[in-house]
């Protein structure tokens, strides 16, 4: 399917837009889903105009991380591309990985007097103090064996970690045990190939050596390594599809992953979750891209804290923001979900994620339909996998080509 794409795909003027609600899709509390429940007079309108489906993320019944979510949804089989988090972690900050680079997701943490973990986020370290103690470990640990380090604040708790040197693997483990009450695991290597063994090897020794120069940390005494990788090959959407794309996100991984696939990152400060900011970036930005993908991460965010209000009156003002987009008269929007995180779950989960999608070439649903689950389930787009979105879009914005004679 990639190749024939990538072979009918043209260059046009038309632009799109797709806007993804992060774990939107719900089920009903007391009968109602947050969608149902939200007042969306904007989104209700448009959605009499559009074509509504559901999108299964990766297959039926697996239930997506954030990454493989979105990969899925810019037209990536997730099932095929496997991007480790360390990878996007350290692009959507920024940095720049050479093929050979290991990078690696790090949480400051807290321990006890006996090692054991009391606190995986260490309080939930402010990013200030974040960057005080990623510039102190960085002084003292610059190199280990023949392999650079280099450390960078994200946000929070959270930091980058890139190892740079030849003969690095990436096949190592996760040290976070998930929980508190237990030590950091060992860094051990899960594949067997020399390069994975050096990695786990040089990480011990960084372990090590960041515990006795964050000894006196009263919060931030630990630090735990996660999503070893390295840069994927992976294709950009500029070669796939001759789209000219752009991102509009404020948590790294996002722009990470966007950047992997050759979107440029419109400048917005880290962890900006301001609508009113994403709008104005699309505005400013919006005659030099005919692509942009425009994340919310907050719907996410309160599903996973199961507040059924707090997922409804972010959608309803995410429905105050949508006339914005509107004005701009894209060629097709979409507006969809990497992935269902329904508030009596209080997780991601497995179900489809409602999509609507508007052009000027739909069947329309009619004035009395609204876009949630159930609406969605009766669309005239039907239930398909994620990985067949971008073709959607592609055509409806008339920038493929006749497959065949
Ligand atoms: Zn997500």
């Amino acid at each position: 399917m990639e190749e024939i794409i990538r072979a009918i795909a043209q260059k046009t003027d038309s632009k799109i837009v797709l806007v993804v609600l992060d774990g939107l899709g719900d089920l009903p509390v007391e009968g109602k889903t947050p969608l149902e429940a939200a007042r969306t007079p904007t989104l209700d309108e448009l959605a009499g105009n559009s074509a509504l489906g559901l999108l299964d993320p990766i297959a039926r019944g697996i239930t997506p991380g954030s990454g493989p979510g979105h990969l899925g949804l810019f037209g990536y089989d997730p099932l095929q591309y496997e991007v480790g988090r360390g990878v996007l972690e350290a692009l959507g900050i920024g940095l720049d990985l050479e093929p050979e680079d290991v990078a690696v997701r790090g949480n400051f943490a807290t321990v006890d007097e006996n090692g054991v973990l009391t606190d995986r986020r260490a309080g939930r370290l402010p990013t200030d103090e974040n960057k005080r103690i990623c510039a102190k470990l960085q002084r003292q640990i610059r190199k280990i064996e023949d392999v650079s380090v280099q450390i960078e604040p994200v946000m929070d708790h959270r930091f980058a970690l890139v190892l740079r040197g030849p003969g690095l693997g990436s096949g190592v483990a996760d040290t976070d045990p998930q929980k508190t009450g237990l030590k950091p695991l060992p860094v051990t290597a899960v594949a067997q190939d020399r390069g994975s063994r050096k990695t786990a090897r040089i990480a011990e020794r960084f372990v090590f050596q960041a515990m006795a120069v964050l000894k006196d940390e009263v919060k931030a005494n630990a630090v735990l390594l996660r999503g070893f990788g390295k840069l994927p090959k992976i294709p950009k959407l500029q070669e796939l599809y001759k789209l000219t794309p752009a991102v509009i996100a404020g948590y790294p991984m996002y722009r990470g992953l966007a950047r992997l696939i050759g979107m440029e990152i419109l400048p917005l400060e880290l962890g900006d979750e301001r609508l009113e900011e994403k709008m104005r970036l699309l505005r400013e930005h919006w005659e030099r891209f005919d692509f942009f993908f425009i994340h919310i991460k907050r719907t996410d965010s309160a599903g996973e804290d199961g507040n059924f209000s707090r997922k409804v009156e972010l959608i309803e003002e995410f429905d105050a923001h949508l006339p914005e987009i509107l004005a701009l008269e894209p060629d097709v929007l979409a507006i969809t979900a990497d992935h269902s995180t329904p508030v009596p779950l209080r997780s991601h989960s497995w179900h489809p994620v409602p999509l609507l999608l508007h052009s000027r070439y739909i069947w329309p649903g009619g004035s009395d339909q609204r876009f949630t689950e159930r609406a969605c389930r009766r669309g005239g787009l039907g239930r398909f996998r994620a990985v067949e979105l971008m073709p959607e879009l592609l055509a409806h914005a008339l920038k493929l080509q006749k497959f065949g004679a």
